[in-house]
């Protein structure tokens, strides 16, 4: 029965290693997770201004479309002020030059601004294109860095799965059974009795059952606390 004991012992010894692999493992999920919040937030910074500078260089074109007319019109206007004969159809062309021109100034004031406004915009984008290449560079040395982490743990994973696997066989069908069960539920199953009491809580083990417990190497539950118990014999 000592030898179930120590295949227990090996076995709770590599499941512990597995965990530890594990955590590791899962450590990575959130650095990389970290690396793609902050490459999607600079790209969606860039998507932003470039499409805020896309509605104003809509209302650009539409402003020039305007002038444009208002151009040709003042044409129009021009030649009818040369045609004209008649004093009073004179005044009423003039007025109407007038009239075009305040227009042709205010759309060209209009555009100035506009034009100001769209150049700090194509600024903006150029930053943000910065800030993402910056982020993407960055990226490019962390990225590999982790997945080789990852792949390097993963192997230490599979390795520490095949001895565990190995060693199981060692363990009597019913007993791997409930130190599964109880593994399941605690990170350990298996404590040794200390000082005549359950070494996980500490609970008092009657000295009987200490006694078959130390004769026979027989390994026995904490009707406490529920892990499995064995008398160290060293
Ligand atoms: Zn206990």
């Amino acid at each position: 029965m000592q030898q179930e004991v120590e295949a227990l012992l090996a076995l709770q010894e590599d499941d512990l290693k597995i965990r530890e692999i594990e955590s590791q493992i899962r450590l990575l999920d959130p650095q990389l997770a970290d690396l793609d919040k902050k490459r999607d937030q600079a790209a969606a910074a860039l998507a932003r201004a470039q499409t805020a500078v896309q509605a104003e260089e809509k209302k650009q074109r539409e402003l020039q479309g305007r002038l444009a007319q208002h151009k040709q019109m003042q044409e129009r206007n021009l030649h009818q002020l040369e045609d004209v004969k008649r004093m009073r159809e004179a005044t009423a062309a003039t007025a109407q030059v007038e009239s075009t021109r305040r227009l042709m100034a205010e759309d060209e004031g209009e555009l100035a601004i506009l034009g100001r406004r769209i150049a700090d915009m194509n600024a903006t984008i150029a930053a943000s294109k910065q800030a993402l290449a910056a982020v993407e560079e960055e990226q490019q040395a962390a990225r590999p860095e982790i997945e080789s982490k990852r792949s390097a743990l993963q192997s230490e994973l599979d390795d520490a799965k095949r001895d565990r696997n190995g060693k199981a066989v060692s363990v009597s069908r019913p007993m791997l059974g409930k130190y599964d069960r109880i593994r399941g539920k605690r990170t350990q199953a298996l404590y040794a009795l200390r000082g005549g009491s359950c070494g996980n809580c500490d609970t008092a083990v009657p000295l009987q059952r200490r006694n078959i417990m130390a004769g026979s190497g027989q390994i026995e539950v904490c009707e406490a606390c529920g892990v499995l118990l064995y008398a160290d014999s060293a």
